[in-house]
């Protein structure tokens, strides 16, 4: 694993998703073989492969202090790519330190990760008024989550993290994203543990190669997403709670 620590230029970046995302790292290393983040290696210089690097933008707090200043308030995203609770993030701090800036400034945070290393940080969750944090969840069985996503945290641990943080009052979704085989069952897991759910089909086709091997090509069909998706919003119906899709 290759880690340098950068200087960026700018932290608040604009989004289209939300008003503005935030990157403190360049490079993931959960190293999903599906991600749709690995374009950004183009940008980087960096010959490793994906998962084999990460850059640290150690400036990341001190420029979004100075550009929350001159920015109009809008909802942030954390982040957009890049995990920012990758494991570097227990050293470095960057996506705390970002975070505690953002509440006290009582602009509105959208959280996204596949880590329990997000709880570290419920001191400031409970600052917020206006926070949600998201695990991404893409499938019910580890097996296939092992296959895919080897070096992320386990399905349990993500399910643990997302029932703590509604526990403590955080308002909480699930990303199941991308539909991953066996995410059929996800709703009914997520009951009670989430106030909502977002759900997009597998968009990308780095991971064919791992469908095709392990005989799983018909859960990566136009079919078996539309056939999750009628079965994920009924579920919601039933369950009340809210379902977004992508797609
Ligand atoms: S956690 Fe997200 S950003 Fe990191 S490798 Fe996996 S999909 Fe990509």
């Amino acid at each position: 694993m290759k880690i340098k620590e950068i200087h960026s230029k700018s932290i608040l970046s604009p989004s289209k998703v939300y008003d503005y995302v935030i990157n403190p790292y360049v490079g993931c290393q959960h190293g999903c073989s599906y991600c749709y983040a690995r374009f950004m290696k183009r940008f980087t210089g960096h010959k490793e492969s994906w998962g084999h690097f990460v850059d640290v933008k150690i400036n990341a707090p001190d420029l979004l202090r100075k550009e929350i200043r001159k920015k109009k308030k809008g909802t942030v995203w954390i982040s957009g790519v890049c995990d920012p609770y990758q494991p570097l993030e227990a050293k470095y701090k960057l996506t705390r330190e970002c975070l505690d800036i953002l509440v006290q400034n009582s602009w509105p945070v959208v959280i996204q990760t596949r880590s329990p290393l997000v709880l570290r940080d419920m001191d400031i969750f409970r600052k917020s008024k206006n926070i949600e944090v998201g695990l991404s969840i893409t499938s019910s069985n580890d097996e296939i989550r092992k296959v895919f996503e080897p070096n992320a945290p386990s399905i349990m641990e993500r399910l643990e993290t997302v029932e703590s943080l509604h526990r403590n009052g955080i308002r909480t979704y699930a990303m199941i994203a991308p539909i991953l085989p066996e995410a059929e069952n996800l709703v009914g897991i997520l009951a009670g543990k989430v106030d909502y759910i977002i759900i997009d089909r597998m968009n990308y086709r780095h991971a064919d190669r791992i469908y095709k091997k392990h005989g799983w090509s018909e859960k990566n069909t136009d079919d078996y997403f539309n056939r999750v998706k009628n079965t994920m919003r009924n579920d919601c119906m039933r369950l009340g709670i809210e379902c977004r899709s992508a797609y």
